[in-house]
This record gives C-alpha cells, structure tokens and sequence, in this order.
C-alpha cells in the first residue's frame, strides 16, 4: 500500500431515497394519494438531512454550548450560545413543521406518523435537537389537553408554528436533586403574592435546551401534602425576547457524556412567575402525563434514527474500506455484523411506529377504548425496550468502522454516547418496566396486548413468517402466564420480574411488528429483505422470564454467601423440565 494512502471517509446520501424501510413503511402506511404529497417532502428532508445538515455536523464536530453568567457590567446575564447546527435546526424544524404537522392534522390520525418520519429524518442531523422538539410537542398536547383555553390560547400557537420567527420551544422542569424517577420528592415550593400571581422557588437539576421560551414544570403549591400528589402543574414563561426571566438562574450547564449539544442547566427558581395549568392545584404527576406519552414517542423514534446513522454511514464505509485485500462488505463475517443490525434497525423502526400510530389514533380520537388502553401498555415498552437496543446497536456500529469508531473527530463515538441517554431520561428502563405493570393494573386486563399479538400472527401467512414468529408467541404466553402467577405472589414478586416481564413483550412485539410488515412486503413489493429481518430477531432471546429466586438477587446485590442456596444449585429439586406444547394461542386468551 502506498505510504500517502488516504482513508476515503463514510458519506451519506438522500436519507429517504436510501432507506428501503422507511420508504416501504410509507407506501403501506399512506394512501397512494397521499404518499404523492408526503413522498417529496419525505424526500426533500432526507436530502438536507444527508447533505447540507450533515455537512454543517462535520463542521461542529467539537463546538458545544457556551453559558455566559456574567454582563460586562456586572449584571448577571446567563446568555446560552448554541452551536451552528441547533441554530440552523430550530429554523429548519419551524419550517418544516417537525412539530407542527401532527397539529394541523392534515391527514387524520396518521398526521402523527407523518411527523414521526419527518423527526426520523431530522433527528440524527441536528444533535440532539429532537429533544426540545419532543418537549415542545409534548407541552403543545398537555396544553391542549389540559383544558386552560387562557394558557393554550397563549403558548400553542407558538409551539406549533411554522415561522422561525414565532416558533417556541418548551422545556419540561421536574427532575430535582433529590429525585428524577421519584419527583414526587420535589422540594420546589410555589407561593402565591397577594395579588395572585404564582412565583416558583426552589432548584431544579436537569433542564434540558434552557433555550427555550416556556417550560411545564412541576412544584408544590405551600401548604400541599408531600409527594407526587402535592405537586401542581405550571407554565412558565422562561424569556422576554433573548433574556431570561427574573427569578430564573443558570447555575451551571451540565458537563455530560453525550448530548453536548444539548444545554442542560441547573437551575435556580427565585420568585419565577409561573401559571398553573389546571383549576386542581395538584396531582401534577398525572397532569403532565401527555407531555411523557409524547416524548417517550420521541425516543423510542430517536432511538430507530441513531441506529439507522450508524448503519448508513457502516454500510458506506464498508464498500470502502479494505481489508485482508477485499473491501469488508464482501467479507462474509462483517456481512453478518451489519445484517444483524440491520434486523435490529427493522425491530426498533416498527415497535416506534406502531406507537406513533397508535398516538395519532388516540388523540384524533379515532382510537376504540382497547387501542388507546394499548397506547397506554406499549408505551413503557416501546421505549424501554427502543432504548437498549440504540445503545447495544450503536456500540457494534462503531466496532464497524474499526479504531476510526472511536475516534472523535469522525463524530462516529457521539453516536453511541447520545444514545446512551435513551434508556436513562423520560423513565429509566426498571421505572418504566414497573410503569407496565401499573398500566397493565389501571387498564384492568391484558386483553389489549392480547388482541394486538392476535392481530399480527392473524396478518402472517408465509410459512417461513409463520415458523418465524413461534418463539414470539411461545414468549408471551409465558410472560402471560407468569404475570398471573406473579400476581399472586404479591408485590415484591411482581416487581423483581418486571423487567424481565416487559423485556419479553417488547422483544415479542419487535420480531411480530416486523414479521407482519415482512409479510406485506413480500407480498405487495415481493420484497424478501423484511422476511430475512424477521428470522434473525427470531433467532434472538425473546423470552426473559425465567424462574429466577428475587432471594437470589438479595444474595448477589448484598455479597452474602447463602449456602442454602449452594444446597439447592448443587443438588437440584428434581423437578423435570417439559418440553413446551406449541398451542394455540387461546389458552392464555
Ligand atoms: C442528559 C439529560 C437530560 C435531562 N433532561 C431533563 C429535563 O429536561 N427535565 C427533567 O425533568 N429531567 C431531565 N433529566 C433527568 C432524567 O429524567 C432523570 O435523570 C431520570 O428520570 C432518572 O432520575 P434520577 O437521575 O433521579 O435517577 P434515580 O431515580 O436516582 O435512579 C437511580 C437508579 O435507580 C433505579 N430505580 C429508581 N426507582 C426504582 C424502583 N422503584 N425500582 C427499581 N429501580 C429503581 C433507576 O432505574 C436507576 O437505575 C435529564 C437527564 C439527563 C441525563
């Protein structure tokens, strides 16, 4: 090899016209009619995310967010400066109505999907910026939903505009030093002047794009009972033009992992004017529940973008780098690398879309009773489950590109630490496993999953398809079954297997979603590619029940010796294992 040899470096390209998925999700999700007038928008953002905004991210590879406390004359300022690419971002997100086009409804409840694979898009060429864009969406449906017409009236418009020069952001002000997934441990208290108006004290830890114009945040109106229930949900307005509020204080930005785009501030509250948002000045944890069904949406949706970077850039760059004198897409063994992540990408694009899916029926109100009770189960699901997959996908795509994976200036590592944030905000993955079991628990039945895992198996006919999915269906019968013996066995039982419970259903989902798609596209595209997708989520673990001993757990979290439990191991119960009966599913429905 020649000594100035010269790595030829990853590139994309039109990032629709390139993706088989999405475009043959489009073309089954859409009527053609209205395909003909999403297709060219889908198209035209796919260019801009593979080109102008990707180009832009080369350039701001290093650059970060800047806090300036202090004005020349002492006054205190806390001006953020953003970097080039979340300048352009929020113009181009307002333009192209990333958030506004599942408000203008065009068409019905699939307007959701619709801007779903418009944020799928944007997304991975904007670092980060789909986290204001999912808060911002999500203040916009808490606000509509929350029934405050003086409040909704004012911020809305805003959140939902296509002009850059009206457009807000919203952040969502809960987590506080003493709890995130426990906020009802929050200690910001709300006081109210004798002329009424609403002033917020105390610190919040993480706010994430401190940009914004408003936030929804949560505090505890004085003299309300402690926890979750004495919270009070608020709106405020965060800036007049460029300035901050008074009473609101950047202490510092966050010096994180991943996300370095993203501002993320500590905050001091100091008599913030803030508005409540509903007449109940409490149960703030419930009302800002549709701002967490709208953002767990975003991620799972964030989650499928950063898996589908890492590839398109993987699979370019293996056409052209060589090795052991062939370029390593022909190698047969980086063939299979690829391809499971492929099947990964498959599995995570379907379970997200199927929530979008569900959310936009649910809000236009064309969901029946059972689909917005499944809306409810999946969510959880759908992004924990999304949220591990990004990370254990992104960390084999950066193996793909060999040392350059993990080497800064190629932008390839920011990928795997952005997607490291998936399964820790909007719910850590044990908090949400143990929000199923609530959910399953306020829905009353697991009849809704039942009828959605139905649905899929009904819609396969393939015969590969239909031997495909058995593992699927044997795992959600038992997870089925062990949730039914769990709930006898009281709550420290259901909570020990919570996730092992919600890992199943989602893994379950994954490889039916994926196989019902699989079977459309053989037969309207004669497309096997889904199909082979589908195979290899099969050939993975889908079911995590397992009979494990929570005693077991107490064991090794604690390092005890427990020989007890070496009697056990050791010898054995002497209980035979039978091999499972391939049912139907009825006998769990
Ligand atoms: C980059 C970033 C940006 C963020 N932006 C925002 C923002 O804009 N607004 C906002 O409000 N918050 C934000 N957060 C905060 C985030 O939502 C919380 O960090 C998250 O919800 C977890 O809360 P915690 O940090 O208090 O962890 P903890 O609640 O202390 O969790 C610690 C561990 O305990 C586990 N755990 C907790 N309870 C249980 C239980 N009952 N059973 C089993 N396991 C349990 C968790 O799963 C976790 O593994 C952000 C976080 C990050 C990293």
């Amino acid at each position: 090899m020649s000594p100035d040899f010269v790595q030829e470096p990853p590139e994309l390209h039109n990032q629709y016209d390139r993706d088989r998925v999405l475009q043959s999700y489009a073309r089954r999700q859409f009527s053609e009619s209205d395909l003909k007038t999403i297709e060219p928008e889908l198209s035209d953002l796919g260019e801009k995310a593979g080109g102008e905004l990707y180009d832009l991210q080369k350039k701001d590879i290093g650059k970060e967010p800047t806090l300036t406390r202090w004005g020349p004359w002492g006054d205190r300022v806390d001006e953020i400066e953003v970097t080039d690419v979340w300048k352009r971002a929020e113009q181009l997100a307002a333009e192209r109505g990333i958030v506004a086009t599942a408000y203008e409804q065009e068409h019905g409840a699939q307007s959701r999907v619709h801007q779903m694979l418009l944020a799928y898009l944007f997304i991975p060429s904007t670092d980060m910026y789909g986290c204001p864009l999912a808060m911002t969406d999500g203040a916009a449906r808490t606000l509509l939903d929350s029934g405050n017409d003086a409040v909704a009236d004012e911020a809305v418009p805003h959140l939902t505009s296509r002009d850059p020069d009206t457009f807000w952001t919203s952040g969502q002000w809960m987590t506080e030093l003493s709890g995130g997934s426990d906020v009802g441990q929050a200690h910001t208290t709300a006081r109210q002047d004798d002329d009424g108006t609403w002033r917020l004290h105390g610190r919040k830890w993480f706010t994430s794009a401190i940009t914004a114009n408003m936030a929804l945040a949560l505090a505890r109106p004085e003299g309300n009972p402690e926890g979750g229930d004495g919270l009070a949900l608020f709106y405020v307005p965060i800036r007049d033009d460029a300035a901050l509020r008074d009473g609101i204080h950047v202490n510092r930005l966050k010096d994180k992992m991943g996300t370095r785009k993203l501002p993320t501030a500590e905050l001091e509250l100091d008599g913030a004017v803030a508005h409540p948002v509903t007449d109940d000045l409490q149960h703030g944890t419930r009302h800002i529940a549709p701002m967490l069904n709208v953002t767990r949406t975003w991620n799972a949706v964030t989650a499928a973008a950063l898996i589908r970077r890492g590839l398109a850039l993987a699979r370019d760059y293996a056409q052209k780098r060589v090795a052991f004198g062939d370029e390593i897409i022909n190698h047969p063994l980086h063939q299979e690398t690829l391809a499971d992540v492929q099947a990964t990408l498959e599995g995570t694009f379907h379970l997200s879309f199927r929530l979008a899916e569900l959310l936009g029926a649910t809000e236009t109100g064309e969901a029946d009773a059972s689909e917005a009770a499944l809306l409810r189960l999946l969510t959880p699901v759908v992004k924990l489950t999304t949220a591990k997959r990004a990370v254990s996908a992104t960390s084999e795509l950066l193996e793909a590109f060999g040392g350059a994976g993990y080497v800064e200036d190629t932008g390839l590592p920011a990928l795997h630490r952005d997607a490291q944030v998936l399964p820790i905000w909007e719910g850590t993955t044990n908090v949400l496993a143990l929000d199923l079991l609530r959910a399953l628990k306020n829905v009353g039945s697991i009849a809704p999953l039942n009828r959605e895992v139905r649905r899929c198996v009904e819609a396969i006919e393939a015969p590969t398809l239909t031997e495909a999915v058995r593992p699927a269906i044997h795992a959600y019968r038992d997870a089925a079954q062990w949730l039914k013996q769990a709930i006898n066995d009281g709550d420290d039982a259901m909570q020990a297997g919570a996730r092992r419970f919600a890992m199943t259903i989602g893994h379950t989902l994954e490889l039916l979603y994926t196989a019902r798609h699989a079977q459309w596209s053989l037969h309207t595209e004669q497309d096997g590619r889904s199909a082979e997708a589908a195979q290899r989520l099969a050939a993975r673990q889908i079911n995590h029940i397992a009979d494990l001993d929570p005693h077991g757990a107490y064991v090794l979290v604690w390092d005890f010796n427990c020989p007890t439990l070496f009697d056990c191991h050791a010898q054995g119960d002497g209980a035979t294992i039978e091999e499972p009966a391939l049912d139907s599913l009825t006998d769990v429905m």
